[in-house]
């Protein structure tokens, strides 16, 4: 369900046709995530000039920020080719042990969704990191034997949006664990002005740009989408010049608030309110009373709502905040009055 939705960070069919050509290629076309870019370009320059491949790295966070752009961007930097794949693609070890034996010196391989490998198959894994050789077993029963061959020095790049399902083994083989942030609105702004750019968008005014960016829940993905969307909007109806009108009408028609909510965030927080008083709520109820996938809640909605201050964690379950009443203009349930408990003890 989570992928019908317009602000979805999870990549939908139809943004496969612009996808690719919107990605930067160079960490310098590269909007945000500062603090990564930095350390990272030393890294890079430091390889480079011992002409060694890069430390492995693992990128985490939710859909759509950029993991699998800024794979491309080391492999290009480092001047190799990058193999992409992804956690559930690799079944068996003998499809990694394929994988790795095809990989060139200096290649970048990308595993997407890498929290999803089995047991088995990470364990060829680790080696491969570790020491650049696979242990194949040769036979069955008491013949078997393990052949220890050698693999290429390459560069293995996780993506994951749950860091916290890798094992630990896994996560301690990567020696650049990177958490990707969501986007202010100026960077989504950037992002957006240089994507109309590519996509030929005739004129955009700022204040167009602005109000797409505040409503893409920090995630540039999301803000292309409805970048292409007011696009659309504006060539029917505003002579193809995204204004700050056109941009509210467009994604105010597609069901997206001025904070980027949409129904189904509107209909969490309606039912944690509505049924558990704004809770503490534990995750599995919500999922079972909303009828949304416990993971979908974790990894697509609530990151967004734990950034707007709109929800919080509690060992007891997730709780509204005011903010997160105000804005569904609700009002909260009054707490209990602190002496009422003594008065009813002394009646
Ligand atoms: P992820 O792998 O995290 O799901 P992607 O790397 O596929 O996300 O990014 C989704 C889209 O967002 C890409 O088409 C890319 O153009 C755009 N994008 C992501 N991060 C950036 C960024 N930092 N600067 C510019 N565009 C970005």
């Amino acid at each position: 369900m989570s992928e019908d939705r317009l602000v979805t960070g999870a990549l939908r069919p139809d943004d496969s046709s612009i996808e690719n050509s919107l990605r930067p290629h160079t960490l310098r076309e590269y909007v945000g995530q500062e603090a990564i870019k930095k350390t990272l370009s030393v890294y890079i320059q430091a390889a480079l000039t011992r002409h060694e491949p890069l430390d492995h790295i693992l990128l985490y966070g939710p859909p759509g920020l950029g993991k699998t752009t800024l794979a491309g961007i080391v492999a290009s930097e480092m001047g190799q080719n990058i193999r992409i794949t992804s956690g559930p693609a690799i079944e068996r070890p003998g499809d990694l042990a394929s994988i790795l034996a095809n990989l060139s010196a200096g290649d970048v391989l990308f595993i997407d969704e890498i929290h999803r490998l089995s047991r088995s198959v990470e364990e060829v894994l680790y080696p491969a990191m570790e020491d650049f050789a696979i242990d194949i077993m040769i036979g069955k029963g008491p013949t078997a034997r393990s052949l220890h061959v050698p693999v290429p020095h390459f560069t293995l790049i996780g993506a994951t949006t749950r860091a916290g399902l890798l094992s630990a083994p896994l996560r301690d083989r990567f020696g650049i664990p990177y958490r990707l942030e969501m986007y202010t609105p100026e960077e989504l702004c950037r992002i957006v002005e240089r994507s109309a750019h590519i996509l030929g968008v005739r004129s955009a005014e700022p204040a167009g740009l602005l109000e797409i960016a505040r409503r893409s829940r920090g995630t540039p993905r999301i803000a292309n989408r409805l970048l292409k969307r007011a696009r659309d909007f504006a060539d029917v109806r505003g002579g193809g010049v995204i204004t700050e009108a056109v941009a509210k009408e467009a994604l105010q028609l597609e069901g997206v608030d001025f904070l980027g909510l949409d129904k189904t965030d509107r209909t969490m927080l309606a039912c944690m309110m509505d049924k558990f008083g704004g809770g503490p709520v534990g995750l599995d109820t919500l999922s079972a009373t909303t009828g949304e996938d416990a993971g979908t809640i974790e990894d697509v909605y609530e990151p967004y709502l734990l950034q707007l201050g709109f929800i919080m964690r509690t060992p007891r379950g997730r709780v509204c905040t005011p903010a997160a009443w105000q804005h569904m203009k609700r009002t909260p349930p009054a707490p209990p009055a602190p002496d009422s408990g003594q008065m009813a003890m002394e009646l």
